[in-house]
């Protein structure tokens, strides 16, 4: 007998839901696990080291509040994670991320299951809240330069009517190409702009833990 997780990417799914959410965020918190060391060793090369953990130990804590979440709607589920961020991650990270994850609850409709349409709203809303936030904007070597290709591959898959899995591959495609494009950028926002001409030649912690969020979305709605 098939898992409902079986089911869900059997059937090519057309809307995420709550369940989806949740396992939206559990992979992403697996994923944070894994690449810990990684984010970690980003960090210390253009700022202090404590990205990997910053992320790792924030998305620990909303693993643990999912349980019981599954059965509510996408909303809340991305206000409890924007709250436990914001509680529970120190840094530069944690604010924004949680004022992303506020945001896009905000976008939504606070009691049904997300279209690829509101998913692409709500994460257009997460990242209008962290250039807001971090008073920054693409070209800066920041987790925007991942946020923002996702987003636009988002915009562009519901103009040509793509289906869910394949919009999310496409926008994990496409952040993750955003976060390798910082290698060569001048950060201008947040620690690594202490760093001036040395911040480049590193790919920024923000966009690569961006990456792996859009990464864990793709993987939660489906796609290969
Ligand atoms: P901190 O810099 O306080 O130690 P983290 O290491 O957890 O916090 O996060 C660093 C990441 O945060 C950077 O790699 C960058 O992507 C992102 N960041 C920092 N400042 C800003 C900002 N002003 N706007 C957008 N993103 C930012
Ligand atoms: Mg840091």
């Amino acid at each position: 007998m098939n898992d409902v997780n079986d089911r869900d990417t059997m059937q090519s799914m057309d809307r995420l839901d709550g369940a989806a959410t949740a396992r939206w965020m559990r992979l992403y918190a697996a994923a944070l696990a894994e690449h810990e060391g990684e984010l970690t060793a980003l960090d210390a090369a253009i700022g202090d080291g404590d990205h990997g953990t910053n992320m790792a130990r924030g998305f620990a804590a909303v693993e643990r509040k999912l349980p019981g979440l599954e059965e509510q709607a996408p909303a809340a589920i991305l206000k409890v994670v924007a709250s436990t961020l914001i509680s529970t991650v120190g840094g530069a990270s944690g604010p924004l991320y949680g004022t992303a994850f506020l945001r896009a609850a905000a976008a939504v409709p606070g009691d049904a299951a997300l279209t690829l349409t509101d998913l692409a709203t709500a994460l257009e809303a997460a990242q209008a809240g962290i250039a807001a936030r971090g008073k920054a904007t693409r070209g800066e070597k920041t987790m925007l330069d991942a946020f923002g290709p996702a987003v636009d591959a988002l915009r562009r898959a519901v103009e040509t009517g793509a289906s869910l899995p394949v919009a999310t591959r496409d926008a994990a495609a496409a952040a993750q190409a955003g976060a390798e494009a910082t290698i060569p950028m001048l950060a201008s926002k947040g620690r690594a702009s202490y760093l001036g001409p040395r911040s480049q030649g590193h790919q920024d912690p923000g966009a690569t833990s961006t990456a792996l969020l859009f990464a864990a979305l793709a993987r939660a709605a489906g796609a290969e």
